[in-house]
């Protein structure tokens, strides 16, 4: 049952990292108060919410805890324990359900569930033992990614194999999980669409983002993503049935490869707010937080328009100096920082939004600035 829930009223996020501090700046914007689980003292969500639970994510006492404190609980990443997650909606409103968590944080069952929303993916075989996949890799051929069915992000636990030789080194992937062997997918772009649709049905999606990575992890979006309408239309439609087959609540953020033709491949779906949806803070009507906020407690969602086209570029560990010093120079930057002490290499420290029509001009910027990745 979908309930209203009302400023003043207390949402719990599970996970206290940059994803949950700008659901909670956007929960109170509203009026509500936040309260995290999270087992660090001083995290980015953490340093702006009302009431902090410090325990690992799938302590049961603190998730009883945060049932207590919470009207409803929503979390920002999907590698919650599912068990955990499940025993929480008997206790407590968590319209997302647990279901969302337990298909998308296994590709397994991503994937499955991608495709019986009648969704195209890349071809791929389940293999349990690394022997498995030496059995049925031919189903695949080369180049082809071996990627663990579980826990992999930013291209950690994936293996590129181009021949029969490079089989051995997917042979430590098992360790972690069953893997899946998937076709090397000859992409032109990468795009995603944030999906988003409340306990009544109502869907919208984010204006399609296309994302640059550089060493695996997302460098920049630039949106409105440079495809045709009608691949465009294809993303939104697929990202739409996908969020209709999950029953979706809340957030879904879809990960979409576009071939050469136009048409797309999904690569994969992850269930809360995501990195390529950022620019929707200034860009869009309406950010991807207040769309899940709003999601989540009831309330009826806006339909997404962009304000300006805009090139969202995340800030690592070795750019904050650089960004720092950038401050004065660019006033036109909208910088956003997540409160993170340790400035770690490759570490997700903060992003910058540019809107802009000049999409050449704030690239020269951004590069000449020196948060451009070596
Ligand atoms: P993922 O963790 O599945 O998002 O993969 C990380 C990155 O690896 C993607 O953003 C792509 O750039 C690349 N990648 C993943 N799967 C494939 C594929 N089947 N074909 C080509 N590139 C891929």
């Amino acid at each position: 049952m979908t309930k209203m829930i009302y400023p003043g009223q207390t949402i719990g996020i599970i996970g206290g990292g940059q994803l949950g501090r700008m659901m909670a700046v956007a929960a109170k914007e509203a009026g509500y108060k936040v309260a995290v689980l999270e087992p660090t003292m001083d995290s980015p969500c953490g340093q702006v919410a009302d009431i902090r639970i410090v325990a690992p994510y799938d302590d049961e006492a603190a998730l009883e805890e945060l049932a207590e404190v919470s009207d409803v609980i929503t979390y920002e990443f999907e590698n919650i324990d599912y068990e955990g997650l499940k025993r929480l909606t008997e206790i407590a409103y968590v319209p997302q359900g647990a279901e969302l968590v337990r298909i998308t944080q296994n590709r397994v069952t991503e994937k499955a569930a991608i495709v019986e929303a009648g969704c195209p993916v890349a071809p791929y075989v389940v293999a349990d033992t690394y022997e498995q996949l030496c059995e049925s890799i031919e189903q695949i051929g080369f180049p082809c990614i071996i990627k663990t069915a579980r826990g992999g992000y930013d291209g950690k636990g994936q293996q590129l194999l181009k021949s029969n030789d490079d089989l051995p080194f997917a042979k430590s992937l098992f360790d972690h999980s069953q893997c899946i062997a998937e076709g090397f997918v000859p992409f032109t772009k990468e795009i995603s669409v944030i999906v988003q649709r409340n306990g009544h049905g109502e869907t919208y999606c984010l204006p399609v983002g296309e994302n640059i990575h550089v060493n695996h992890i997302l460098h920049e979006t630039i949106v409105p993503a440079r495809i045709t309408h009608d691949t465009a239309t294809l993303a939104e439609e697929a990202a739409m049935k996908i969020a209709d087959y999950l029953k979706l609540v809340g957030t879904l953020a879809v990960e979409i490869f576009v071939l050469e033709d136009g048409n797309i491949v999904i690569n994969e779906c992850a269930p809360r707010p995501h990195n390529s949806g950022h620019y929707s803070i200034e860009a869009c009507n309406i950010s991807q937080f207040t769309q899940h906020i709003r999601a989540v407690c009831g309330w009826p969602l806006r339909k997404p328009r962009l304000w300006a086209p805009s090139i969202m570029v995340n800030v690592l560990g070795q750019h904050v100096v650089a960004l720092t010093n950038s401050i004065s120079k660019y006033p036109d930057w909208s910088i956003h920082l997540y409160g993170k002490t340790e400035a770690k290499v490759n570490r997700k420290m903060g992003h910058v939004t540019i809107m802009t029509d000049d999409l050449n001009t704030a690239l020269q910027k951004i590069k000449e600035s020196g948060i451009w990745p070596e």
